[in-house]
């Protein structure tokens, strides 16, 4: 028998040969989510001009300098600034001009008093006429309530560098500097193939000695959290005819990843690796972690591929701590993988090799303490529909007493 292989010896074969795919042209509402493939200056200043931060008078903060609640100052309303409106005139000393909040400050102004500080009271009346003069209460610092140009983001500073995440606020920005269409590292297809002559979809039967083939919908899932497209195939019968048949399919799809699951342990149906190989040119791992020792890993064709076994929740977890850092590498998306320190709640085992076992995550008098979902079979997916995280026990422990301290990879966000 081979030896065991090293998680992280097999990881990082695998983002060795992994290859970040080449950007596409999107238009700005398709870009959110995407890696941007370019780094994006900014042509413009944002905001665009000076505007008032507030609803009140732009004035020349001079004239307010002497002004306080028993001795207001007194100027006269020279003109009414509306947001979207460009003022026509200067400002005079002595002047002041209504003006609203994103208004553009009329040249000379240098501060603007909010309305709260002056003797007007504009929400009582809706059409609320220019006053002829405004009284101010206090004193002003120069460019009080002024926002100003550039102070977003200056022309020819940078919005966004290669390599980030297109989120809501950066679809923001690159909509306030007008981009309209922006390049953007393209989407992985993976293809998921299911193989087993006890599977079936939800759409048949449950006839005796039949299952629903669960790991094409996780996978499906996994694949769209990672920033994938994932493209199912229909299930593959455990006879070489069936597989090959299969494969092929899924190579004229031409994806950029493809994923199998099952028929790669030492069962009499696992046929899988035996087409891989004569296909493509596939390694057999047997990896130190539980769940998920056997699994087949290679390329056909040029093509990265994962045969991941077959329990629901060895394709899960050899997903999580093999295949997410692989696609996140292929789709050029920033990867680190979430974890937390946590206090086991109970007593864990392990049969010795790194082991991820399903917790539930809870905090008590500031800790986070982990306690186990409960059955802890690799074909129990309820245990991952449960788990907040799998904390890892280190290879070479087996028994891990109450109150020791494990990394946990976070599979979600907390909510508390
Ligand atoms: P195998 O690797 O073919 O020996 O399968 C290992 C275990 O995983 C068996 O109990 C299978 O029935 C189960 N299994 C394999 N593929 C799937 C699947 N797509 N959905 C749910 N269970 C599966
Ligand atoms: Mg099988």
């Amino acid at each position: 028998m081979q030896p065991l292989l090293n998680v992280d010896s097999a990881l990082a074969k695998i983002l060795a040969d992994m290859k970040t795919l080449p950007a596409e042209t999107v238009s700005l509402p398709e870009a959110h989510n995407r890696v941007i493939a370019e780094d994006i200056v900014s042509p413009i200043d944002l905001p665009p001009f000076h505007n008032s931060a507030m609803d009140g008078y732009a004035i020349h903060y001079e004239d307010s300098v002497d002004a306080d609640p028993a001795n207001p100052v007194t100027l006269s309303v020279a003109m009414d600034i509306l947001a979207g409106s460009a003022p026509a005139a200067r400002l005079e000393p002595g002047q002041a001009a209504r003006i609203m909040t994103g208004a553009p400050v009329p040249a000379g102004a240098t501060a603007v008093i909010p309305v709260e500080d002056t003797d007007d009271d504009w929400s009582k009346d809706e059409n609320s006429p220019l006053p002829a003069s405004a009284r101010l209460h206090r004193p002003l610092a120069p460019g009080e309530n002024i926002r100003r140009a550039g102070e977003n983001i200056a022309a020819g500073a940078t919005v966004m560098a290669a390599g980030a995440v297109i989120g809501p606020a950066e679809i923001g920005m690159l909509a306030g500097i007008g981009c309209r269409r922006v390049d953007v590292i393209r989407q992985p297809k993976v293809a998921i193939l299911s193989s087993g002559d006890e599977l079936v979809d939800i759409y048949d039967d449950l006839t005796p000695g039949k299952i629903r083939d669960t790991n094409g919908y996780t996978l499906a899932g996994l694949i769209r959290q990672a920033g994938g497209i994932p493209i199912r195939l229909p299930i593959a019968k455990d006879t070489l005819d069936s597989i090959r048949a299969l494969y092929r399919r899924a190579l004229e799809i031409n994806p950029d990843l493809l994923i199998s699951t099952a028929g790669v342990s030492v069962g009499a149906a696992d046929l899988v690796k035996g087409v891989m190989n004569e296909l493509g040119d596939i390694d057999f791992w047997r990896i130190n972690m539980r769940p998920g020792k056997p699994l087949a890993y290679g390329t056909i064709q040029g093509l990265p591929f994962f045969g991941l076994p077959g329990n629901p929740v060895s394709t899960m977890v050899t997903f999580e701590v093999l295949v997410k850092p692989a696609l996140a590498k292929i789709a050029g998306r920033p990867f680190k993988q979430q974890t937390v320190k946590a206090i086991a709640a109970g007593a864990l085992k392990s049969d010795g090799r790194r082991s991820y076992n399903r917790v539930i995550l809870s905090q008590e008098n500031g800790r986070i303490m982990a306690g186990t979902t409960g059955i802890q079979s690799s074909g129990a997916l309820m245990s991952m529909v449960k788990a907040d995280g799998l904390a890892i026990i280190p290879e070479g422990t087996t028994d891990v007493p109450p109150g020791s301290e494990l990394d946990v990879i976070l599979l979600r966000e907390l909510d508390w």
